[in-house]
């Protein structure tokens, strides 16, 4: 006896991809989406669930997470994204070569929430990030190690990441960069490099970006290395951004500058993918995936293009597509988020203190994975 059918009805659906709206219902059974039609007809012994008045997404993508249990830095992603529509965590690097097997047994092995890898081009992966940075002794940051631990689960990793700042590195050369640049072509994966405080230069991480690799902590308050301000996009920019590198959100304790933000808004650049970076430190000031999407709503960015982007851009960034992550279609995985866009004034405040008032926001309503319905807050006002 398998599950009983699930469906959805009701729904305003949003096509991330096909940049649509209609609404539908959508029936979901054994693990997949069994159809998407206007109206449904329920069958005996479904289990139908109104959700009229709110949207209906692919199950959201955040593609910048902490979430290696056990590890300092780490949170558990069932807790800390998957009752906010969040599905599919990519995360960033928590681990290396030296520690993926850990990182794999305690969470990516146990948890509901997909989880996707960047592996770290440091063995060690990321620190607890309070007492030293994971290439301050390079020799972590071992080429062989990082390759064969891909060669090994190249399943499961979809990427490389490499912190390439002092408050990681210390001074120094750009030599983990290029560590993990070769490691990355290498074994065909995209790269993702963190921008922070200078010496890595903004334009010296850039030269070493191709197409579909990701720069995140794009809307960084760093002086040095911020990509807009005072109402201006940074040179080089948005000419990276057309050639195919992918801008990052990647809130975190210390990212999200909302001068930074309102600047690249304001003329006319939006970061392709918008992310938490949530992790034991961050949590507090980061809150969750809804909460980043509804500062961007803040910012004047609409509700159709903040969707896009932790849906579909995001799995298109990880590579996920392929697997049903960040669509919605008949026959792919019954991953779906359904949300709701409220009217609420809230203040936010950035990592810098700045506060900026918002009038809308987004609330989670109902996260399905896999088929089954994981978060239900519809009573929850
Ligand atoms: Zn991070």
């Amino acid at each position: 006896m398998g599950a009983a059918r699930v469906v959805l009805q009701g729904g305003e659906l949003v096509d991330p991809e096909r940049r649509t709206r209609a609404r539908a219902d959508v029936a979901v059974s054994g693990g997949t989406i069994a159809a998407i039609e206007p109206n449904l007809p329920t069958e005996h012994g479904d289990v139908a669930i109104d959700v009229a008045g709110s949207l209906v997404t692919p199950g959201l993508v955040d593609m910048h997470t902490h979430v290696f249990i056990g590890q300092d830095l780490g949170v558990d992603p069932d807790d800390a994204c998957l009752p906010y529509g969040v599905t599919t965590v990519v995360d960033a690097g928590s681990s290396g070569g030296h520690n993926f097997g850990a990182f794999q047994r305690s969470t990516i092995e146990r948890v509901r929430t997909n989880v996707r890898p960047f592996l770290n081009i440091s063995s060690i992966g990321t620190t607890s990030i309070l007492l030293s940075g994971e290439l301050k002794t390079l020799a972590y940051a071992d080429e062989d190690t990082c390759a064969s631990c891909v060669g090994e689960h190249g399943d499961e990793i979809v990427g490389i990441k490499v912190r390439a700042s002092w408050d990681v590195q210390g001074e120094g050369s750009p030599e983990p960069l290029l560590r993990a640049r070769r490691v990355a072509d290498k074994v065909s994966l995209p790269l993702m490099v963190h921008l922070g405080p200078a010496p890595s230069t903004t334009e010296e991480i850039l030269a070493q970006l191709r197409p579909g690799d990701i720069l995140t902590h794009c809307c960084t308050g760093f002086p040095d290395n911020r990509l807009a301000h005072d109402g201006r996009l940074r040179d080089g920019i948005l000419e990276a951004q057309r050639r195919g590198v992918v801008f990052d959100v990647g809130h975190g304790m210390s990212a999200f500058d909302a001068e930074v933000a309102a600047s690249m808004v304001s003329s006319g650049f939006l970061p392709d993918t918008i992310s938490t970076d949530v992790h034991a430190y961050s949590l507090e000031g980061v809150r969750d995936l809804c909460t980043v999407m509804s500062k961007f709503l803040a910012l004047g960015v609409g509700v159709d293009d903040v969707i896009r982007r932790v849906t579909y851009s995001p799995a298109l960034a990880a590579g996920l597509l392929d697997s049903g992550v960040g669509r919605l279609r008949v026959g792919g995985v019954a991953d779906i988020a359904v949300l709701r866009v409220v009217e609420r004034r809230t203040t936010f405040v950035d990592c810098s203190g700045n506060m900026f008032d918002g009038t809308h926001g987004f609330d989670p309503v109902l996260t399905v994975r896999d088929g089954v319905v994981v978060s239900d807050r519809r009573g929850v006002t």
